[in-house]
């Protein structure tokens, strides 16, 4: 296998092929490499010239900071206080209504008897 062969796409000649790299020596030093294509000879300047075909590293899709990020949550406000929160609130297929005054309610409705809907775990505690 030879680790110096690497696929690219021509600038020159437009093929899917491979490059070919050859140690330059000036005298008994080697002062670097031809690169050149495989196809037709074409000789690139210099690696950052090379069309190669395989990128190296893509980019990232997702972020850090899009693990990080934390979902909005309601503060005591009077969002706090829909309908859609409150004990009193019932929902079937045909309306939504309120449980102690038997009007129809939007979920995002709110009233002065609103009573926080506990959570199910406190109900099944009261018994
Ligand atoms: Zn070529």
């Amino acid at each position: 296998m030879n680790r110096k062969q690497i696929e690219i796409l021509c600038s020159s000649c437009g093929r899917d092929t491979l490059l070919t790299r050859t140690p330059k020596y000036d005298g008994f030093v080697k002062v670097g490499e031809l690169l050149k294509c495989a196809s037709c000879g074409f000789e690139y300047a210099s690696e950052s010239e090379v069309p190669f075909k395989n990128v190296q590293s893509l980019p990232k899709i997702f972020q850090e900071s899009d693990y990080s990020r934390k979902p909005d949550v309601f503060c005591n406000d009077e969002k706090g206080r829909m309908c859609l929160h409150c004990s009193h609130y019932v929902v079937n297929p045909f309306s939504q209504r309120c449980g102690l005054t038997f009007k129809s309610v939007e979920a995002t409705d709110s009233c002065n008897d609103f009573k926080r809907k506990q959570d199910k775990e406190e109900q099944d505690a009261e018994g």
